[in-house]
């Protein structure tokens, strides 16, 4: 499955930050899932939990921060979150338009000890 592969990257990134940074043991860990992502977040957080015990991630939780799709409008220059994923501007309705946010999986903090 799709998250599984995606949980194994995230576990590496909080390990290599942790280390990086001295610490023992990860508390609590923030990631942004955008909407355009793929990744189901029920799916991502039960795999979290599955493989997180057998890593330096063990006992850290994971808390999910859902990304709408943020576009911004090449004609008047509006800034949007889009409930619907209707790509144009709900302003000017304009379809020309370049997507900002809620296509990736970013790790946004980890809470270290
Ligand atoms: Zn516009």
């Amino acid at each position: 499955m799709h998250e599984y592969s995606v949980v194994q990257a995230l576990l590496d990134q909080c390990e290599r930050e942790a280390k990086k940074a001295g610490a023992n043991m990860i508390i609590n860990i923030v990631v942004k899932v955008g909407k355009l992502s793929g990744i189901d977040p029920a799916l991502l957080k039960s795999a979290f939990y599955f493989f997180n015990e057998d890593s330096f991630c063990k006992g850290a939780a994971l808390n999910l921060i859902l990304q709408k799709v943020a576009i911004e409008c090449k004609k008047c220059g509006q800034i949007s979150e889009l409930d619907e994923l209707d790509f144009c501007c709900p302003k000017c309705k304009s379809e020309e338009i370049t997507i900002i946010d809620g296509e990736d999986l970013t790790l946004m903090s980890l809470e270290m000890e």
